[in-house]
C-alpha cells in the first residue's frame, strides 16, 4: 500500500510513523508513506497556505492552489483509489470501512488546519471524507494517523501475529473479551481459572460468552445487530 499524506504541519508524524508497528511496516516494505509539506506547493513567495475566510470574521481557510497543485503532482506519479479528506463531518471511521480502505493500493489524505479548507476542494478533488468522531481536532494531522494506524496493521505482514487483528473488537461484530497475562495471582486478584484449564473448547466458550456479555453492555447498538446475525 502506498500513503501520500498532505499536510501544514507534517512534523506532527513523527512519533505516530517512526515507532511500532508502523515503523516496522515501513522497515518491511509493507506501506510506503510519502509525506507532503503544502508549503512546497505555493507559487506565494511567503509559501503561504491560507487566506481569509469570505466570511467575516470566520478564521483562515486553506487556499485551493496549494492543495491542487500538490494533488496534481501526485497524480502524475501514480493512480490513487481514493482522495481523502479529514473533516469531523465526514464519514465516521469504524472497522467496516478500515478494513475496506485497507485493502487499497493508493491513497492521498489531506489534512485539513484552521477554519478547514475551501469548499471548492472538497466539490472537485476529494473522494471521500473522513471523520475520526464527533469532536474538532486543531487540525487534520493527529485524525490522519489513527486512519493510517488503523489501516496499516489490517495489511497482511504487519503485525507479528497476523490473526490476531482478526481477533480485536469488532471483527466479528463483538468487543474483544478480557485477557490476561502472568502472574495467575497479584495480591490476591486471580486470573479466571477456566483460562489456566488448557482446555480449548472450554476457553473459546469463555471468551465468545464474555465478548458477547461485553458488547451487550457497552455496545448495545452492536449487540442488537450481531444478535439478528
Ligand atoms: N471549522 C471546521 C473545523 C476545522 S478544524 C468545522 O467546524 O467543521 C481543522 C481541521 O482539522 C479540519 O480541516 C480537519 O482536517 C481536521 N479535523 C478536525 N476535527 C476532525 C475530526 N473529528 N476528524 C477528522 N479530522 C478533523
Amino acid at each position: 500500500m502506498h500513503i501520500d499524506i498532505i499536510a501544514v504541519f507534517p512534523e506532527m508524524f513523527e512519533g505516530p510513523f517512526t515507532e511500532s508497528i508502523i515503523k516496522r511496516a515501513v522497515s518491511k516494505g509493507i506501506v510506503e508513506i510519502g509525506l507532503h509539506n503544502l508549503r512546497d506547493y505555493t507559487t506565494d513567495k511567503h509559501h503561504k497556505v491560507d487566506d481569509y475566510s469570505f466570511a467575516a470574521g470566520a478564521g483562515m481557510v486553506m487556499m485551493i492552489e496549494p492543495v491542487d497543485n500538490c494533488i496534481s503532482h501526485l497524480k502524475s506519479q501514480r493512480d490513487y483509489d481514493e482522495v481523502i479528506y479529514m473533516s469531523p463531518d465526514g464519514e465516521l471511521l469504524d472497522q467496516p470501512l478500515c478494513n475496506k480502505l485497507s485493502m487499497q493500493q493508493n491513497l492521498i489524505i489531506l489534512c485539513g488546519h484552521y477554519k478547514g479548507i475551501d469548499e471548492r476542494i472538497r466539490e472537485h478533488l476529494i473522494t471521500k471524507e473522513i471523520s475520526i468522531g464527533n469532536y474538532v481536532l486543531s487540525g487534520g494531522e493527529l485524525g490522519a494517523a489513527v486512519l493510517v494506524d488503523s489501516l496499516v496493521r489490517l495489511i497482511p505482514g504487519a503485525l507479528g501475529d497476523e490473526t490476531s487483528a482478526l481477533s480485536d473488537s469488532f471483527q466479528d461484530g463483538l468487543v474483544s473479551p478480557p485477557v490476561y497475562t502472568r502472574p495467575r495471582n497479584y495480591k490476591g486478584w486471580e486470573v479466571p481459572e477456566v483460562l489456566l484449564s488448557g482446555n480449548d473448547k472450554m476457553i473459546s466458550d469463555w471468551r465468545l460468552e464474555k465478548a458477547i456479555e461485553r458488547t451487550k453492555e457497552r455496545r448495545p447498538e452492536m449487540y442488537e445487530i450481531f444478535k439478528k446475525s
